[in-house]
């Protein structure tokens, strides 16, 4: 069982998220979609909000399930039998600061990090963004899944 574990904050999930994940069912037999719990970060959406969103946009897809964790990615990891973290990359950025976290990954423990590179249309996005324009009454619908919706 080729089970993958996809982690971030997903503040709200994005259209570039969905994107990562729909690929990443074709290579793995199972893909968690994991929401980290920073207890010192501030957040736009709750935890049961951003869950939320995932669940309803993979309803249909039994191979994808969602979960939140707290602690260190790899520990979750060796605790469920995970042996890949899936992440996306976008631009060099992205490519430094996973870089890091993947080659601290591989120290702690024998977990292989796949980097999906984002597609051309969602290569933009970032949930960052996403806040920024919601906060500021834009038309976040074209950014995310149909799921995410402001209340
Ligand atoms: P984090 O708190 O880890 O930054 P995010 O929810 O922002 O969490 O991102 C989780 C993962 O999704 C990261 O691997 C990130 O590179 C990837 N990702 C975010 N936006 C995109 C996108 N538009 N295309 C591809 N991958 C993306």
């Amino acid at each position: 069982m080729r089970r993958a574990i996809f982690p971030g904050s997903f503040d709200p999930i994005t259209l570039g998220h969905y994107d990562i994940i729909e690929r990443g069912v074709t290579l793995f037999d199972e893909v968690i979609v994991a929401i980290g719990v920073n207890a010192d970060k501030k957040y736009m959406f709750t935890l049961e909000e951003r869950m939320n969103f995932i669940k309803e946009s993979f309803k249909d897809e039994p191979k994808i399930t969602v979960v939140s964790y707290k602690g260190l990615t790899v520990d979750f990891c060796l605790k469920n039998n995970v042996k890949f973290i899936l992440r996306g990359l976008r631009n060099p950025a992205d490519f430094e600061f996973e870089k890091a976290i993947a080659h601290t990954n591989r120290d702690l423990a024998p977990i292989e990090t796949v980097f999906l590179l984002t597609a051309a249309k969602t290569s933009y996005i970032a949930s960052s963004i996403v806040r920024d324009v919601i906060r500021n009454n834009g038309d976040y619908t074209k950014l995310v899944p149909k799921t995410v919706r402001v209340k």
